[in-house]
Order: C-alpha cells, then structure tokens, then sequence
C-alpha cells in the first residue's frame, strides 16, 4: 500500500505533516463560535488558519475602543459595528478557502434547531446565563462544546458531551441562585443580563482559544482518542504558569441531562399548530402538552396606569426595557410559562408573532411519549 504524501504547494502541507491530520475534514467541518470577544476573535483566527471549511460566529455586541487591545481582526474603523459581523469578514479575508457568516445576536436568538447544523460548538462567553443555554441545548441534541474562559492571567478550557459531567453540573448552588434571581426580573432582555467587566487580556486570550482549537481539530478529524478534556477542566495560572487538568463529578440530579427521544427534522413549521398536528402522526397516542425551550411569557397592560399593547412572546424577543410601561415605568408582569396544553389558542399563533428564533424546538408530548419538532421564528 502506498502512502499519499501531502502536496508540497498545498496551503496546509506543514500541518498534514501531522501524522493523524486530516484536511478533508477539516475543510467539511462546520463550527458555531458563540461570542467575538478576545477569545471569540482568537477562536475564529485559528479555525481560519487551519482551514475549517465553514465558520459561523454570533455575538449581539458592537466592537467599542477599549476591545483593540484584545481582539485581532478589529481595528478602529471597526467601532460601531457588530463584532461577529466584522470577524465573519476578517477571516473570510484570512483564509478564502473557508465560508464565514456573522450573526449580530445572542445565541438564544438563532435558537437550539439551528445547532443541529454545526459539528461542534465553540463557547468564547462570558457569562453564566449563555454558558448555561448553549450547555443545555447541546446536552438535548448530544452535541459536544469546548468551554473557554479567562479572568486575569488565569485561563480554562473544558469539554463537555452528550453524557458524563456538563457545565450545569460544575455550578454551586450560589451560582443557582444568582442565575434564579436574574432571571425572576421576568422581562430582563439579553442585553440587560450584562457581565461584570473582568481584567482580561490578549495573551490569555490567545493561549485559551489555542488549547480550545486544538481540541476542536482534533474533534474534527475522528481524533477524540486524543481528546484530552471530555468531562475534565484544563486550567492555567498565567502568574505562577502552573497547568493542571482535574476531573468533574457527575451531579445525577443535574437539570440539564435531558435530551431529545426523537427529532422530526423532515418539515419544519410555523405555527405550533402545525407542530402539534405532525408530532401527532408519530406519537402514537393523543398529544397533550407542548414544552417551550425558553419562558413564554404575557405581558398585560400596565397594572399602575393601565396602559400598554399585551403581549405574548418568548423571554428571549424582548428588547431591551419592553417590559416596563411607557407611561409611568411600572413592570408590566404577567404569566410565564413553559408548557401549553395543546388546546390553548396561542397554537394558532404565527411562531414570528410569538417571538420564536431563526429556528426553534418545540416538545409535544403525550402522556407517556414526547417527539420534538423544528419550527422557524427569526431573529
Ligand atoms: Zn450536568
Ligand atoms: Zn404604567
């Protein structure tokens, strides 16, 4: 048997020197990067560079002066545009080999169906509450991420799949706690779950998003015995420059295990009528309830002075301050919900109309069986 030696003229022929490299699969490798800050924009250059064939990005923030420090590809005519937006751009302009596409929205906003699309995804996050979303939704459709984080001169990267320890297990219950109390301010918008500003800088930046995107590669090419952080937290101390690698425990009573039984991708919707009535050809009994991915939540009317359009909508297609009354500032809390009975009129509703993403989940469930569907919303 011969052995194909790479292409000397090849673009990647020093890394297919690499024993076990595969370019081919690189180059049909499709990666979601959730977040363009300094290890979003770091994460994206490497993806470039290797030659990962397609490369999403999302992120709702614009690039302001004080990111330059730490993100390659944003340069000062950059400030006031959207950052997945610009890295999508810069790193297309990298590599031409690969197709990049910048989503200027949080993740929740492209919603769980469109995660489907992607081999692997990349956090570059720096809060709790996306870690926590993008976590969950991998969980249900048993798809890996690669966690990346840093504060100072201190960084991590961890790895988290369909089973074994997750993120949500690695959370203490202060960490509950806090997120519970952010989210009880019933119509807080993304942009309104804001992050503390942590010290962070490019060298930290750089060395995580680097272990994130080796691991990534060897993801990517069918390498996973070479997968060093499956269920384990790679940490580093950029002051004393200790590295160690340590074990997650498993939490058996973690909220996040869940998954989908089954996935009927063949039609996507835009009703949950429509939703409902093809889980019922497949359920094999009646349906009885649907479960949401994110709250449902109806506004009313402001209670104070009483006025104010309703409104049903999923927490995530609030905009910012749309909860609270025009006229006089009051809360304009009504119902939250997760689930509906599959009576309830709002299936009629067009899934736009009730604020659904790009493309959504829903679960229709009978009283033993539970399928769930794809529906289309938009960001
Ligand atoms: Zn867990
Ligand atoms: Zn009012």
């Amino acid at each position: 048997m011969s052995v194909q030696l790479p292409d000397t003229n090849s673009r990647y022929h020093r890394q297919e020197l690499i024993t076990w490299w595969d370019q081919e699969k690189l180059l049909s490798s499709r990666v979601l990067v959730v977040g363009a800050g300094a290890i979003g924009n770091e994460v994206a250059k490497n993806l470039a560079l290797v030659g990962v064939g397609h490369v999403e990005i999302c992120d709702m923030d614009t690039i302001e002066h004080s990111n330059l420090a730490r993100c390659v590809f944003f340069r000062d005519s950059h400030e006031g545009r959207n950052k997945a937006e610009v890295l999508a751009q810069e790193i297309a302009t990298l590599n031409p080999d690969i197709v990049a596409l910048g989503h200027g929205v949080a993740v929740q906003r492209l919603g769980i169906g469109y995660l489907r699309g992607f081999d692997i995804i990349i956090g570059a996050l720096d809060n709790r509450e996306a870690r926590a979303w993008v976590n969950q939704a991998c969980r249900k459709l048993g798809k890996y991420w690669i966690d990346g984080a840093i504060e100072g001169l201190r960084g991590l990267v961890r790895i988290f799949g369909p089973d074994g320890p997750c993120y949500a297990c690695t959370l203490t219950e202060a960490d509950y706690k806090q997120m519970s109390h952010r989210k009880s301010c019933a119509l807080l918008a993304p942009e309104e779950i804001l992050a503390g500003k942590t010290p962070t800088n490019a060298t930290t930046a750089a060395i995580v998003a680097g272990i994130q995107v080796q691991e990534a590669i060897k993801f990517l090419t069918d390498n996973q015995d070479l997968l060093s952080v499956v269920g384990k937290v790679w940490s580093y101390t950029g002051d004393t420059m200790d590295v160690f690698v340590s074990k997650y425990q498993e939490d058996d009573y973690c909220l996040a295990h869940d998954f989908y039984d089954t996935i009927l991708s063949e039609s996507v919707h835009d009703t949950l009528a429509s939703a409902i009535t093809h889980a019922a050809s497949v359920l094999g009994e009646d349906p009885v309830a649907l479960d949401f991915e994110d709250d449902l939540i109806t506004v009313l009317p402001c209670h104070n002075c009483g006025s104010g359009e309703p409104a049903t909508k999923l927490r995530s297609a609030f905009g910012l301050g749309e909860g609270r009354c025009e006229g006089c500032g009051a809360e304009r809390v009504g119902d939250m919900v997760t689930s509906l009975p599959i009576d309830s009129p709002i299936v009629d509703l067009a899934v736009t109309e009730l604020g659904f993403p790009l493309s959504d989940m829903v679960t229709i469930r009978g009283n033993t069986n539970r399928v769930a569907v794809v529906v289309s919303g938009g960001n």
